[in-house]
């Protein structure tokens, strides 16, 4: 399709500010630059406008007004994205769903919370924790994003071993759609078989399907003890037998597998200028058990201990009290983060193998890592499988490193899929991960997904550019 050129003409702007009010209508290039970019290396792109609704109504307003302009319109969150989803690519509108931030109701009778999709993650988490409810989604970016950004990221994090990522706790969506109608589907059920799910059409779906407006999400309790291990492997298949059988021969399910290596620690204390436990390690695995038993939480911890000595490893550190535990989770936690601040340009990979395929996995990028001379550190969720695999700049060449980080890519993604795995497990592919879409992909399911986004969106406004391979 052809966009209109991207100047808003005056009219334009009147008649959204008929829609919103004029601190909620950004147009000044300075403040514009704020969300021309999200977490990603990918390059900025300027907005040619940024408008903040607070009701769904607005949105809806919105959205009409965007289609009878023929103006892309990019919905974003808090911009902590890692694959460029939220950058507007093609210019247009920005659709900042920030302001939309209030937690609408915390259902203590149905363990459900009913929320507007710009609520800070940590604060949702937190107000359930209030009435002794648990929402167990935890991307380690949970401070900064949104949790409507979760849910069309189908963002995970450290604790998606035992209790899955965020699609898993969506039971209700509102949503507008490209041409302003408002979907709402499910609501507090916790079983739901009412034809098409279409929560899950919008778990995902990165902003080109729908604008959620609303969600609603299932709760549960959470266990009342927490013990954490840090165990030093000698080596990735150590790492990768030992959470192989911690399921396999002890049936324990931890709510936290998470791996980093060596040159992880080494980042972190080099950041952080602190000594961190076990510098010498080559690889080190947390591990979280939690249950209601005091004692049959620290006898696992116990057998799960001595399991990992047998195996080879040096002798475990256990915490149980939250300021030791933060001294285990504090590289893992914090590696992100980290790296960005050491290396000028990190391209974060998000790859998912079947578990048994990891030490391999791990292997094949090491030797990427010494064929292509790069920086690459893997670390992340050793349970699930899922590897972010961060290739980070070392060297002042960015044109030929971006070169061969690119054939190293490529050649990762083949090894993966050839291995049953995915190109993302977590981060999604926004615009920057597109052109790997068709070596994740078949053909019937790539054209089953451009018919979905041509029959929702035949003008291609909600977010083009994003998830689908350019043809
Ligand atoms: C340091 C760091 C650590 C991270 N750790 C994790 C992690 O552990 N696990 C993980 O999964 N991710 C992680 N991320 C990635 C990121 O935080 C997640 O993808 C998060 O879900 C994005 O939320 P956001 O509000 O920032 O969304 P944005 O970045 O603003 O947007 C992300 C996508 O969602 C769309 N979007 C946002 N809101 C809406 C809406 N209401 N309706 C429709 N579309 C919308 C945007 O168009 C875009 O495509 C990390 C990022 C950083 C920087």
């Amino acid at each position: 399709m052809i966009f209109r050129d991207s100047r808003l003409k005056s009219e334009a702007v009147n008649r959204l500010l008929e829609i919103v009010s004029s601190d909620r209508l950004i147009t000044e290039t300075e403040r514009l630059l704020d969300y021309s970019h999200d977490e990603s290396p990918h390059p900025p792109c300027v907005p040619v406008a940024v408008v903040k609704p607070v009701s769904v109504e607005e949105v809806v307003r919105i959205v009409q007004f965007a289609r009878e302009e023929r103006l892309p319109l990019t919905p974003r969150g808090l911009g902590t994205g890692l694959a460029g989803g939220s950058v507007p690519v093609h210019g247009g509108l920005v659709i900042s769903l920030e302001l939309m931030n209030r937690i609408l109701e915390i259902d203590n009778v149905n363990l459900m919370v009913r929320t507007e999709p710009g609520v800070v993650t940590a604060r949702l988490q937190e107000a359930c924790a209030a009435y002794g409810l648990y929402y167990p989604v935890d991307p380690a970016s949970l401070d900064d994003c949104s949790i409507g950004g979760n849910v069309v990221t189908n963002a995970g994090g450290a604790r998606a071993f035992k209790y899955g990522v965020t699609g898993d706790y969506v039971t209700g969506v509102q949503a507008v759609l490209a041409d302003g109608s408002v979907i709402n589907y499910g609501g507090k059920l916790r079983k739901n078989a009412t034809g098409y799910d279409l929560n899950r059409l919008l778990v995902g779906s990165e902003g080109t399907l729908g604008v959620v407006t609303e969600i609603t999400f299932r709760l549960v309790p959470k266990p009342a003890h927490q013990v954490d291990l840090l165990i030093p492997c000698r080596s990735m298949t150590q790492a990768v037998e030992l959470v192989i059988r911690l399921v396999q021969e002890r049936r324990l399910m931890p709510a936290v597998v998470e791996f980093f290596e060596k040159k992880g620690t080494d980042a972190s204390i080099r950041v952080l200028g602190e000594n961190l436990p076990f510098p010498d390690a080559a690889v080190q695995v947390l591990i979280e058990l939690e249950g209601n038993d005091r004692e049959a939480v620290a006898e696992d911890a116990l057998k799960l201990g001595e399991m990992a000595m047998a195996l080879g490893t040096d002798e475990p550190l256990v915490a149980e009290d939250a300021s030791s535990q933060a001294r285990l989770w504090k590289t893992r936690r914090s590696l992100a983060k980290t790296l960005k601040q050491l290396y000028p340009e990190v391209i974060a990979e998000d790859i998912v193998v079947p578990v048994s395929r990891l030490a391999e996995t791990v292997e094949f990028i090491r030797q990427l890592e010494s064929r292509f001379g790069l920086m690459i550190v893997p670390f992340g969720h050793i349970g699930d499988g899922n590897i972010h695999t961060d290739f980070c700049r070392n060297e002042s060449d960015r044109a030929g490193w971006q070169e061969r980080v690119n054939r190293a890519v490529d050649e990762l993604i083949d090894f993966v899929v050839r291995a049953g795995g995915q190109i993302t497990a977590e981060h999604g592919i926004g615009a920057l991960k597109k052109r790997l879409m068709k070596k994740g992909l078949g053909e019937a399911e790539l054209r089953l997904m451009r018919h979905l986004k041509q029959t929702l969106d035949p003008d291609n406004i909600l977010n083009p550019g994003k998830v689908l391979p350019d043809d």
